[in-house]
């Protein structure tokens, strides 16, 4: 049984609210933490380990301690609740279920980075949720623990929570700042990264809901307790939004030291494959992430279990391994269609492109078109080779990682699972009406 930080109160009737909240010990980490000065909380942050649970995966304390802080320039923390990764929906959870909990994690952090003035910024289609975030802003508020002069310390925090308009890039930290702006979400280069020239070019620290969420049990159990938990550098829980042909879809908090083979067959997580069908692949890190066949995904190249944690999922770089990302685990079985759900994913993210660069811009849509064209039976050999020419040329040489993102699905379809894409062009009647199936995989 994995131990729980982040959930251990959801299943409490009423724990949206700020009573019982309260009543679960609720705000007692925000007490302690307005008692210590910001360089210990910001010690405490980096002794947890903890890093940064949108998807990069970049350690939170050191990011913190990039923040500029020039005399007499405000500085902000803005939460990018912009979750529109496809197979993630762990901070819809959070933020629906336990709002005090993110609301009490902002007030911590912006107290430890000088924020008066903080952002939750929402992805349009969660549209109900800004107002549960609005009421817990106002219980927080009506109960000193938001407004002027908190606890009586001096220190004055808003949150304000503004929603997006259904932009998937708008999860890009910079795209967010413009939107939050009030511009169109167009990625920014840099530098000047947003620790320096953030929101309104004054300093700003960008964190992910889970992140911010995740400070509340460093300051209550303190950052070194934090760090015991789980494995080498990936200390604490992570949530992982668990999708696909499995028998239990849902959130999951785990402590990064379970193999992944029990997160998918025991019934205290994923409860197997459904309708005893056998595992294909699966995309542990929300749609950017490479898909490893079932064979590279129990176990790493060496015959070790593979584990549900950062430095074991990549394992053997992009060949063999992939990324935990942000945690959104889609499970495909033996009846999925790998060529189709490539091609899915590259519609997806032509439709996201902002259009800035080039290669993100064309690239992306002649991917969808290539695939399409396989997918539908009318593709051809060297059709794989340009695809993966194609996706060569996107990655690394775009202003933002989107470029990336939708280059390393195609890569790593073509690297794991050429046999299948060759399958549909030398069988253009058959492929219409029947999977590859499992094949050697
Ligand atoms: Fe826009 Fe794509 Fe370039 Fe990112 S990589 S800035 S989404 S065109």
């Amino acid at each position: 049984m994995s131990k729980k930080l982040l959930l251990k109160d959801a299943h409490i009737e009423g724990i949206r609210y700020f009573e019982t909240y309260r009543k679960q010990g609720g705000y007692t980490a925000a007490e302690k933490a307005l008692k210590m000065t910001p360089d210990e909380i910001l010690e405490e942050v980096k002794t947890s380990g903890l890093r940064g649970r949108g998807g990069a995966g970049f350690p939170t304390g050191m990011k913190w301690s990039f923040l500029a802080k020039p005399e007499g320039v405000p500085r902000h923390l803005v939460v990018n609740a912009d979750e529109s990764e496809p197979g993630t929906f762990k901070d819809r959870y959070l933020m629906e279920f336990l709002p005090h909990l993110l609301i009490e994690g902002m007030l911590i952090s912006s107290y430890c980075l000088g924020s008066n003035v903080s952002y939750i910024y929402i992805r349009g289609e969660y549209s109900w949720i800004p107002d549960i975030l609005e009421e817990a802003i106002e219980e927080a508020k009506a109960a000193g623990f938001l407004g002027k002069n908190i606890m009586g310390t001096g220190f004055d925090c808003e949150i304000y929570v503004q929603r997006g308009g259904g932009a998937y890039i708008c999860g890009e930290e910079t795209a967010l700042l413009e939107s939050l702006e009030g511009k169109r979400g167009n990625p920014r280069l840099k530098p000047p990264f947003p620790a320096v020239k953030g929101l309104w070019e004054r300093p700003t620290v960008v964190n992910n809901v889970e992140s911010i969420a995740a400070i509340v049990p460093i300051i209550d159990i303190t950052g070194a307790e934090y760090a015991k938990i789980g494995v080498g550098r990936s200390t604490g829980t992570k949530l992982i939004s668990a999708c696909g042909n499995i028998n239990k879809p849902g959130v999951y908090e785990i402590d990064m030291t379970i193999t992944v083979e029990e997160f998918i067959y025991s019934d205290e997580y994923c409860g197997g494959i459904k309708d005893g069908k056998r595992l294909k692949a699966c995309i542990p890190g929300g749609s950017s992430v490479p898909i490893v066949p079932a064979n590279l995904l129990l176990k790493t190249v060496n015959g070790e279990p593979r584990y549900m944690n950062y430095e074991s999922l990549a394992d053997g770089g992009f060949a063999t391994g992939t990324m935990m990302g942000s945690g959104g685990f889609i499970v495909l079985d033996e009846d999925q269609c790998v060529v189709e759900h490539t091609m899915t994913l590259a519609r997806f993210y032509n439709h996201e492109s902002c259009g800035q660069c080039t290669p993100c811009r064309e690239g992306t849509g002649w991917m969808y078109k290539i695939l399409k064209k396989i997918e539908k039976g009318e593709g051809k050999m060297e059709d794989i080779d340009l695809l993966w020419d194609i996706q060569r040329k996107i990655e690394g040489n775009t202003i933002c990682p989107l470029g990336d993102a939708a280059a390393w699905p195609v890569a790593a379809a073509i690297r794991h699972f050429r046999d299948e894409f060759e399958w549909h062009i030398k069988n253009p009647e058959l492929c219409l009406t029947q999977n590859y199936g499992l094949a050697n995989y």
